[in-house]
């Protein structure tokens, strides 16, 4: 009896044991808010496989980013020519027009005093006038364009057309709607006298400078000489739009516009093979998407829609 009763206290003993060792690995460690707790029948195994390790616990869920149509239409590389248009609709809320002259970081002539642009784009665009002002040795760089509501542009396409004719202002004016100056990432560039007179932008040293060093500010030429079949506008020395600096220094060195740069990337890139740009400020893996959920990415990045089809996604390396 003795025997048996001892035989029962080692077994009850040896269960109790067990217990608190089950007790003890499950209430150590406190899972994390986000952590969901495992089922009962895993916590059994953890007493055996130490808890801290388990795959549950150390790789968090990877974090979806959704989006909608609407963001197909929105951000920094948005394609505006004769076939896509600018949805007004979707940028309503993004768009944040800043006035230049109220804005600016230093003082720079304006053609006319309301002139805006997208308020993200006013430093980077201080930064390229002063540093062609510096690099020519003069003050004489404006701004004679900028953001342009759809009822300005089509005042703009009446004056050119009653001053210069239907055909020329369908070379250089793109219909209302259809205008890169709707998006507040386009300028054009002038040059602006002392005595307040202007000169021409397309025959200044400016302009040299410009076309050659606009991509360290993030801004690209739009309408080349050699694009004009691809834009459907005429060679426009004056016409600089913001992209971003990644992107402006890819299409500058591969010598492409907008239309093709955003074919480029959706033909040659995805997220695991992206195209990989090194610039000014760091490296860049960029890559085009037509999924409207992807996985959030590590580090600084930024979302574009293309106003065409998809996004584009712009990763900073670290
Ligand atoms: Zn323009």
């Amino acid at each position: 009896m003795n025997n048996k009763k001892c035989l029962k206290a080692q077994i009850l003993s040896a269960l109790l044991l067990t217990l608190a060792l089950l007790i003890t690995a499950c209430g150590g460690k406190k899972p994390a808010e986000n952590e969901t707790l495992p089922p009962a029948e895993s916590s059994t195994a953890s007493v055996t496989a130490a808890p801290e390790t388990t795959p549950a616990e150390s790789t968090p869920a990877p974090v979806r980013l959704s989006f909608s149509e609407k963001d197909i239409h929105t951000g920094d590389l948005i394609l505006v020519n004769s076939s896509y248009p600018f949805d007004f609709e979707a940028n309503e809320a993004t768009l944040d027009i800043k006035n230049i002259r109220e804005n600016q970081s230093f003082y720079y002539q304006v053609d006319k005093l309301e002139f805006s642009v997208a308020g993200r784009i006013l430093p980077h665009l201080d930064a390229m006038i002063a540093a062609c002002d510096e690099a020519i040795g003069t003050k004489e760089t404006g701004i004679t364009s900028a953001y342009r509501t759809k009822e300005y542009q089509q005042g703009v396409m009446e004056e050119i057309t009653a001053a210069y004719g239907e055909d020329y202002a369908k070379k250089y004016v793109a219909a209302p709607g259809y205008s890169e100056h709707h998006t507040g990432l386009a300028v054009d560039v002038g040059i602006f006298y002392p005595d307040g007179s202007q000169g021409s932008f397309s025959e200044s040293q400016n302009a040299v400078w410009m076309r050659n060093n606009c991509q360290h500010f993030g801004f690209v030429r739009r309408y080349a000489e050699d694009k004009t079949a691809i834009t459907g506008i005429s060679n426009e020395a004056w016409h600089f739009r913001y992209v971003g600096m990644p992107h402006a220094f890819y299409m500058t060195a591969h010598n492409l516009c907008l239309e093709e740069y955003i074919d480029f990337l959706r033909a040659g890139t995805s997220e695991d093979e992206p195209l990989t740009v090194t610039c000014d400020d760091g490296t860049y893996d960029i890559f085009f998407t037509a999924e409207m959920e992807i996985e959030e990415p590590e580090g600084m990045y930024t979302v574009s829609g293309n106003n065409v089809d998809g996004l584009i996604v712009t990763v900073k390396r670290k």
